[in-house]
């Protein structure tokens, strides 16, 4: 083995297909000029994430040279920083989503997820550059790659990411990291030629088409021209408003029943006028139910995600709630996602929020909290849940994340 390593991480998730953060793929030839490909698996039980232990007994196989690590989540990062310290004559060089994703304040730069709070050991760079700026290379300079890992079975089914750019055109909501990322790491592809056709794996593949919101030009570019068949899906955020809706319609008029199969996740976050201009989502209750009636219409997914722990839910709030969810058709909603609001460092929820005593820490990382809120918000946001949980029930949407609100303040 080479003494540079290019390490990617993967797991099984509890879903069953295989998670491949395959952060390399797009600078596959240029890394294997460089060094060897590497895979770890990555620890799949999420309740062990936060264990410190979880990550101390994890051998590398080289001793000395330089390793660039891509990291996706948090938990990948203080893998990187664990081995740089028990490590010394390796340098780990780590970008990846939660690396390079940050902004530039008063203070230089900083991450969106997580504040460093001690000095990092001189062997571990964090780095918000690709590997290509890295080596002075062009952006999307190769041929976009993936080598399965040996431990995934032939027919399982895998998830990967295939990145049209790493920013969100609208940077608005309030509470989300995306909308802070620093501009001067904007990489966009501009050869869009779905290199994955080519994967030479006999399982199930779910694509990711990775941006943080996909542009109306995207929906028309992208969709009439991406790979179809059985064995391939794909999955995509979108904003739930007007524009991205009439993209959508223009590309079923052209290409008919031809849809390739598709997710859509939808950030609702709460659905009520008030709160969608709280959070600046520039959307309407009206704009929201057209699109996805649209979708499930047209044989699109959903995948709609709930954020509850508002500190400021007004009774018509819950009313505009309950009007949404009585709006929709049965079935239009494949999934509803709740999730419990979490403040991330240099957020404006984090500055606002109460909670900071509950503070998430991986080694030096603040990773940020879940937040906390009074008695009477408790009251709203729990109504909330209730409904959700009730129209979930009555409208055949399968639920996720109810039983986590535990692990916010509900
Ligand atoms: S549309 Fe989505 S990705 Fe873009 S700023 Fe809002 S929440 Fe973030």
């Amino acid at each position: 083995m080479k003494d540079t390593l290019f390490l990617q991480f993967f797991n099984k998730t509890k879903s069953g297909y295989y998670d491949l953060c395959n952060g390399f793929s797009d600078t596959w030839d240029l890394c294997r000029q460089k060094g060897d490909f590497f895979w770890v698996e990555h620890e799949p039980d999420n309740d062990k994430w936060y264990d410190e232990q979880t990550y101390i007994d994890r051998e590398l196989p080289i001793n000395k040279g330089t390793i660039y690590i891509s990291a996706s989540y948090i938990n990948q990062l203080f893998q990187a920083y664990t081995w740089a310290t028990q490590y010394p004559d390796i340098d780990f060089i780590v970008g990846g989503p939660v690396a390079a994703e940050r902004y530039t304040g008063q203070e230089g730069w900083n991450s969106v997820h997580f504040k460093v709070e001690k000095e990092l050991p001189q062997n571990l760079m964090i780095t918000g550059q690709s590997v290509e700026s890295l080596f002075n290379m062009p952006e999307f300079s190769g041929n976009w790659r993936l080598e399965i890992p040996d431990a995934v079975p032939e027919n399982s089914r895998i998830y990967f990411s295939y990145t049209l750019e790493n920013q969100c055109y609208w940077k608005k909501c309030i509470f989300c990291t995306i909308s802070q990322h620093y501009k001067e790491h904007f990489r966009k592809r501009k050869n869009l030629d779905f290199e994955f056709k080519n994967l030479d794996f006999k399982g199930h593949k779910i694509v990711r088409l990775n941006t943080g919101s996909i542009t109306p030009a995207h929906i028309k570019t992208i969709l009439p021209n991406i790979p179809i068949g059985d064995d391939i899906e794909y999955r995509f955020f979108m904003r739930a408003a007007k524009a991205e809706t009439n993209a959508l319609k223009q590309v079923v008029n052209k290409i008919g029943k031809k849809i390739p199969e598709c997710t859509l996740g939808f950030g609702i976050e709460f659905p009520s006028d008030h709160m969608w201009q709280y959070l600046d989502k520039g959307t309407s209750m009206k704009e929201v139910i057209e699109t996805l009636e649209f979708c499930t219409q047209t044989g699109f997914k959903v995948n709609a995600n709930v954020i509850l722990g508002w500190n400021n839910l007004v009774e018509q709030d819950l009313k505009d709630l309950e009007k949404f969810m009585d709006g929709f058709s049965e079935r239009t909603v494949t999934t509803l996602q709740l999730r419990w609001l979490f403040a991330h460092p240099y957020t404006k929820i984090y500055e606002t929020y109460d909670g900071v005593q509950n503070t998430i820490r991986l080694g030096p990382f603040n990773c940020g909290f879940n937040v906390m809120v009074d008695d009477r918000q408790k009251k709203l946001n729990l109504e909330a849940a209730r409904i959700i949980k009730e129209k979930c029930t009555l409208k055949k949407v399968k639920l996720e994340g109810y039983k986590n609100l535990r692990k916010g303040q509900l």
